[in-house]
């Protein structure tokens, strides 16, 4: 897939795969970006799921999903998924998850675009399973639902 996420090597400048170990060119130890900032925030809802991304630390990073509305994107006033807008493309109100309570599961973009299994989600939002590979900005994410 193009598209992924590279490492720069900080000693040579060659650009390597997103999960690269050691720098192909030279053979440097690659640095990785810091995770990302998250605030601790209390939300009673119910926890229907996560999402799980490899992109900038291979051992995972996990981003809950709760009943309700959860907006992504890079604002931590706005964002009940935080990312990173420093990893790229991710906005402030990038774009939502609803979760119903009957188990209806959809994903719409808000101020950014997503894309869901490779395809664009339109305005009028896609339905989300589980096991979906949710594209927002440089973020891969896989989505778990709980039944
Ligand atoms: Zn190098």
């Amino acid at each position: 897939m193009s598209g992924e996420g590279r490492t720069p090597c900080g000693e040579c400048g060659a650009a390597n795969r997103a999960r690269a170990l050691y720098c192909l060119a030279c053979g440097a130890k690659l640095r990785r970006p810091p995770p990302p900032v998250t605030e601790t925030r209390v939300d009673a809802r119910r926890l229907r799921g996560w999402m799980a991304c490899f992109d900038f630390d291979q051992t995972g990073e996990t981003f809950l999903l709760r009943e309700g509305q959860n907006v992504l994107g890079a604002e931590p006033r706005e964002a009940t998924v935080l990312l990173a807008a420093s990893r790229g493309q991710v906005v402030a109100r990038h774009g939502a998850i609803r979760l119903e309570a009957d188990g209806g599961a959809w994903a719409s973009p808000l101020d950014g675009a997503m894309t869901l299994n490779g395809a664009a989600v339109p305005s009028a939002g896609s339905a989300l399973h589980d096991g979906d590979q949710l594209r927002v900005g440089a973020y891969t994410l896989i989505v778990k639902l709980l039944p």
